[in-house]
């Protein structure tokens, strides 16, 4: 057995890592770049992707940790001579087109489970780049944001809330049917393109709800925040209500609500579920 590991010191270490080592892309990320083909989770990969998984794979190396890594970019791949003993889920990036175009939200997500599943995720940590801001949240001890425990919101009007879309979809005929029912209800709808950032807002109070139904998202881009809003006290399940599990791979899709609230969960999942008699699950 492998001595004690403190894996949120070593997330943390793994994020300062990756700031450090993606900084240098920061000057040419107006210019064209490299074509690098797709990575794992079927996404252009990026010259700026690959620097962030590298300083999260050599942040683990060096504390001669063994590890399955499951990434968006490089898939899944073993380190060391128990890579079965952790398994760390990885967005080495997650938000990349904001950061090419300058839009300030973008974050690294990395999650740590004993198997491969959402279920077993015990320490996560989602850091927004832009402000290095970080939530790290470990299993049964709560979920923190820049070391202060969080909580989400207790707003119950529907009205009143700021809710999270995904919309980003070629299949957005099939998809608007669902939320239009939501969006008419709602005054204040956004879509800020970092997912595992935007699970965070809904985990800090910042947000009251983000759902996305598109049912392509990657359980590697929210594996972190998945737990970061369980232990902030937030709900999250599938789109029907049921609780929301899955493989942690880069080809494992999932559709979701994550809500601040029961209430709000609720009120939200009543106006979007009718529309999914065809929802898995
Ligand atoms: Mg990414």
């Amino acid at each position: 057995m492998t001595q004690q590991i403190i894996w949120s010191n070593i997330l943390l270490q793994c994020k300062k890592n990756v700031q450090k080592k993606i900084k240098p892309y920061f000057k040419t990320l107006s210019k064209p770049q490299p074509d690098l083909g797709v990575g794992a989770g079927g996404d252009q990969l990026k010259q700026v992707d690959l620097a962030a998984e590298k300083a999260i794979i050599n942040t683990l190396k060096r504390h001669k940790i063994s590890f399955t890594l499951i990434s968006e970019e490089s898939g899944v791949k073993e380190y060391g001579k128990t890579p079965h003993e952790h398994f760390v889920t990885t967005d080495p990036i997650d938000g990349t087109t904001n950061l090419m175009r300058g839009i300030p939200f973008y974050a690294t997500s990395i999650a740590v489970s004993t198997k491969p599943f959402l279920n077993n995720i015990h320490t996560a940590l989602v850091t927004d780049l832009t402000h290095n801001i970080t939530y790290l949240a470990k299993k049964g001890k709560g979920a923190y944001r820049e070391g202060r425990k969080i909580g989400p919101s207790k707003n119950a009007v529907l009205e009143e809330a700021v809710i999270g879309i995904d919309l980003n979809t070629y299949n957005v005929l099939e998809l608007a049917p669902r939320v239009t029912r939501l969006i008419q209800r709602t005054k204040h709808i956004r879509h800020l393109g970092a997912n595992a950032l935007e699970l965070c807002y809904v985990a800090d109070g910042t947000t009251d709800a983000f759902l996305d139904l598109r049912g392509k998202l990657r359980t590697t881009d929210m594996a972190a925040a998945c737990l970061i809003i369980k232990e902030a006290g937030a709900k999250i399940t599938t789109p029907n209500g049921k609780p929301l599990n899955a493989k942690l791979s880069p080809k494992q899709k999932v559709s979701f609500i994550a809500a601040s609230n029961p209430k709000i969960h609720k009120a939200i999942l009543n106006l979007v579920k009718p529309r999914l008699k065809k929802e898995a699950k």
